[in-house]
């Protein structure tokens, strides 16, 4: 029983590790994701500004040639290429405006995430280093009481640590139980008083045949 709840507490240790470390891998993809984003943000905005200085120069163009035109179907047509380009400007320089804030913002998370990764990562070290020794503890005990458990049953008949085993196997715990009056300590089903005197008298440990644990006469009875 004590190596059942040995190995109990010891099978949830590397459960809360995976825990503990589960946040800190959560920052570290949001830092990636976010990293990614701003360089891509950053080369949207110098391919805008690109287009823009072209745009821009091309304004300056058709405003250069409005005094040179001759006819009033040229001048409105190149009133009309500067609206388009006066437009085009406008978009762009708000996308680049967007742009910016977007890497602003991201900028600034990502400078939250690396105080929140900071202190994940020494408040995960302590508990990291505690599930650790806890470990080593766990092992150290386990290894102790299996050692334990093995001298004993070395002193065990075969045919009564057969059934004892297959009851350990499925973790029939308590796998002995004491006698109780004229009854299984477990199941409480009487047996014939001939088997209560094997059990009393002649110190038989009795396999229950209603619920199958060993039941032995405690020292009381
Ligand atoms: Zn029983």
């Amino acid at each position: 029983m004590r190596i059942v709840e040995l190995s109990t507490r010891r099978d949830q240790l590397p459960v809360r590790r995976a825990e503990v470390a589960s946040e800190i891998i959560a920052l570290e993809n949001e830092k990636q994701g976010l990293e990614d984003a701003v360089e891509r943000a950053r080369l949207d905005r110098r391919n805008r500004e690109g287009e823009l200085e072209v745009q821009q120069r091309q304004r300056d163009k058709y405003e250069a040639q409005l005094n040179q035109v001759k006819t009033n179907v040229a001048y409105s047509a190149l009133l009309t290429e500067i609206q388009g380009a006066k437009r085009t400007i406008g978009e762009l320089e708000t996308e680049v405006l967007e742009l910016m804030d977007t890497i602003e913002q991201d900028t600034n998370r990502l400078a939250e995430i690396e105080v929140e990764l900071a202190q994940k990562r020494e408040a995960a070290h302590d508990e990291l280093q505690s599930i650790d020794s806890e470990t080593a503890a766990l092992d150290q005990q386990l290894a102790t009481e299996e050692r334990r458990r093995n001298l004993v049953a070395e002193k065990v008949d075969d045919q009564l640590y057969r059934v004892y085993d297959r009851l350990r196997r499925v973790q029939r715990f308590p796998a002995l139980v004491p006698l109780h009056g004229s009854a299984c300590g477990s199941c409480h089903g009487y047996f014939p008083p001939q088997v209560v005197r094997e059990i009393t008298h002649h110190g038989r440990i009795y396999t229950c045949e209603a619920c199958g644990v060993l039941v032995y006469a405690a020292h009381e009875e």
